[in-house]
């Protein structure tokens, strides 16, 4: 509720009446509590000083700066940080007992961004399409990081000019290029990354590149967000890469900038949401989310932090039929056989299925029953997590407790699984609606890989 004490904060520049961040700002502010309100200003050139002047002697307590005011807003700023100063642009400014100090957190932003999807990018090489000023914050904060640089740039001059700028100020060798086809696919071939920090793709259905020079693997991030996503994003998860649509780069900017208003961490979570909400790019639907998959796939673990991060219930439908018949899983199956196990896990995933907003982790053979299948489909999406045998047979090395791996060697048990995968495989496909590999990931990487895929698929 608004009132005398609310605190403001706005976003000034021209055009500004399609921003997002009055949205993701407001809601954020609403989760915690604070009273305070977000709102665009519209400011022509001519008028950017007197408005600063005004919102400074007002005591707006924050404010965001866009097109075209980011460079020439740092004359009428008190300080300057490091940041805001080596990149030429300031996108937050913080009113500190009248004092104002500009900030830039597109870095912040990108990076955030791109380090979900690559934890250490120290000599990972990016190609970096693009000289303007996003180029400029991802370059930077990619040199910070250790990655190597090349930047393609349609005007090859300005390219060079970033690149010199760049080996000056952080001293780190970077190659730039004419933007074409033949660099692209050449520099391709090694690059571990691609970030589009060009307008492309914004308005028409294009995107910057053939679909076939994409590759399995590679990481493609795009600064660019639009509704329904960009075609390169959507090209990249159909051929396999791993995708960060440039809404990711507006929530991590905004929430670091939110941090510098209040001086607390927002959620960024609900921030995103609302993000894909007016984007049109589906946010997750409420009803349950369901992890099916081999035993040792990760859709405990996986589960219970996707449960965590989304403000869902958890529920281990093992541990469900535990509690139904008051007997453990391994004495279901030693006293009443697999068959009687298979009635009950009916029960209950029906039982669960009516509950919502859970995720549930639902076991290994429940997709063999097509009724399930039914009912899983029914009341929310199917995500299959997939693991090679051998890693599966290798994280199940200590368990004592699984009834179809029971008394068997290695060797036995390494052939056991991949036989019962193959007879499953033609279920599972027909459960998935998705499916995320837990190999070579980390619980959390997983975990935010169904999140993006569950957020922005069909
Ligand atoms: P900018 O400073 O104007 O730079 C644009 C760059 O794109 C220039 O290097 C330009 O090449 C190149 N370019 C433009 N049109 C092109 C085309 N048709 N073909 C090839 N290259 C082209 O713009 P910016 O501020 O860096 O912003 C770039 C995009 O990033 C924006 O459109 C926006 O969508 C996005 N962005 C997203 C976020 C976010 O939070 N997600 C934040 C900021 C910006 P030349 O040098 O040859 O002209």
């Amino acid at each position: 509720m608004n009132n005398t004490n609310t605190k403001l904060y706005c976003l000034i520049g021209d055009p500004v009446t399609h921003s997002l961040s009055p949205a993701m700002h407001n809601a954020a502010f609403a989760a915690l509590g604070i009273n305070a309100l977000y709102t665009t200003i519209q400011v022509k050139k001519e008028k950017l000083k007197q408005t600063i002047y005004s919102l400074q002697a007002l005591g707006i307590k924050g404010i965001n700066v866009t097109i075209p005011h980011k460079i020439t807003v740092m004359k009428y700023l008190d300080y300057v940080d490091n940041n805001a100063k080596n990149i030429c642009a300031v996108n937050t400014i913080v009113n500190k007992n009248g004092k104002l100090i500009g900030y830039n957190t597109d870095i912040i932003g990108a990076i955030t961004a791109i380090k979900s999807k690559i934890k250490n990018l120290k000599n990972k090489t990016a190609i970096v399409i693009g000289a303007g000023g996003t180029s400029r914050a991802v370059c930077f904060g990619l040199a910070k990081e250790g990655a190597r640089i090349i930047i393609l740039n349609r005007t090859k001059k300005k390219a060079e000019k970033e690149a010199r700028l760049l080996r000056k100020t952080l001293k780190i060798d970077v190659q730039a290029y004419g933007l074409n086809e033949k660099n692209l696919s050449l520099f391709l071939q090694k690059a571990d990354l691609l970030c589009n920090c060009t307008p492309i793709g914004l308005n028409k259905e294009k995107s910057l590149m053939k679909k076939e020079l994409l590759r399995k693997g590679l990481v493609i991030f795009d600064a660019v967000y639009k509704v329904g996503g960009t075609k390169l994003i959507r090209d990249a998860r159909t051929a396999g890469c791993i995708a960060i649509g440039g809404e990711q780069m507006l929530v991590n900017q905004g929430a670091a900038a939110f941090e510098l208003f209040v001086g607390k961490k927002p959620d960024t979570e609900i921030m995103l949401n609302v993000i894909k909400k007016k984007l049109n790019i589906p946010c997750l639907q409420a009803g349950n989310i369901y992890l099916i998959g081999f035993m040792g796939s990760g859709k405990s673990s996986v589960g219970r932090l996707l449960a965590k991060k989304l403000k869902m219930n958890f529920i281990d439908l093992d541990n469900e039929i535990e509690k139904i018949t008051g007997k453990s899983i391994k004495q279901i199956f030693a006293e009443d056989g697999e068959e009687e196990f298979r009635e009950v896990e009916i029960d209950a995933l029906t039982l669960a299925s009516k509950k919502g907003n859970c995720v549930i982790a639902v076991g290994g053979g429940a997709i063999l029953n097509y009724l399930n299948t039914y009912r899983m489909r029914k009341s929310g999406k199917v995500v299959l997590l997939r693991a090679p045998p051998e890693v599966i047979v290798k994280r199940l090395e200590k368990e004592k407790t699984r009834p179809l791996l029971l008394g068997l060697s290695t060797t036995q048990r390494l052939a056991r699984t991949k036989k019962l995968l193959r007879s499953r495989e033609p279920f599972y496909n027909l459960a998935k609606n998705f499916e995320v590999q837990t190999n070579n990931k980390s619980t959390e990487q997983a975990t935010d890989e169904i999140i993006e895929v569950l957020g922005v698929a069909k």
